[in-house]
């Protein structure tokens, strides 16, 4: 089952909160709150949200400062609602970190827009994220890998099959997932595809190919992606 997004909702008057829980739980997530600003920032810790509504009107804090706050240690994004026609507020509450703003009132449907829209922008964002595996530094943006400081040169295949083991990092990848996705469906069953760019990738990546101890295999399940 896939967990249901959490949002955590700052804002310190009640009936705000309540309406604003109702839709939210409605539309399937689940929801944190806090009626403060240190609250925000301690549920944060506590949990990290994947998503923060943050009224900029709290009672202990200006709501600039909990965004910034929240922003030094969190990249989850920020939506900011303002019940302020100062648009000065919401800049700075941009440059502080927040990722958009929605101006009180606003339409429900709107709002929950916003939602869908900063959840789908961060699980792009943390799909092409760099990925470090004890010293190989995997950079799908880029398509670069490094072993240590040395920069290691794959094919485009090669590529694609260590950045599946690499997000699956210590667990094993089964011949059937690799192949498809790599390779398509067409080739489920290929496994001696799979052979001969293992056996590629442990030449580049392995300090004794014979001997692997990064490209693990799984006696006739997968690979595996140890961290060295
Ligand atoms: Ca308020």
């Amino acid at each position: 089952m896939i967990p249901r997004p959490l949002v955590l909702l700052v804002e310190d008057e009640l009936v705000m909160r309540r309406v604003l829980q109702v839709a939210l739980r409605s539309q399937g997530y689940a929801v944190a709150e806090a009626e403060t600003g240190a609250q925000a920032i301690a549920r944060v810790e506590a949990e990290p949200p994947d998503v923060v509504l943050l009224d900029l009107g709290l009672p202990d804090m200006d709501g600039v400062a909990v965004a910034g706050s929240i922003r030094l240690d969190h990249e989850l994004p920020i939506i900011v609602l303002s019940a302020r026609s100062d648009e000065q507020q919401q800049i700075r509450a941009l440059d502080a970190g927040a990722n958009d703003y929605v101006t009180k009132p606003f339409r429900e449907g709107e709002l929950m827009a916003r939602v869908r829209a900063a959840l789908r922008r961060e699980s792009r964002r943390a799909e092409r994220r760099d990925l470090v595996i004890g010293d190989l530094r995997v950079e799908p943006l880029a398509r670069r890998v490094f072993l240590g400081d040395e920069e290691v040169a794959l094919t485009p295949t090669e590529f694609k099959l260590l950045y599946l083991l690499a997000q699956e990092r210590g667990r094993v990848v089964t011949h059937r997932q690799l192949l498809q996705d790599v390779w398509g469906p067409a080739h489920a069953d290929e496994v001696q595809y799979l052979r001969v760019y293992m056996k590629q990738l442990r030449h580049k990546l392995e300090e004794d190919p014979a001997r692997p101890k990064r490209l693990v295999t799984a006696l006739g399940v997968g690979y595996r992606l140890i961290p060295r």
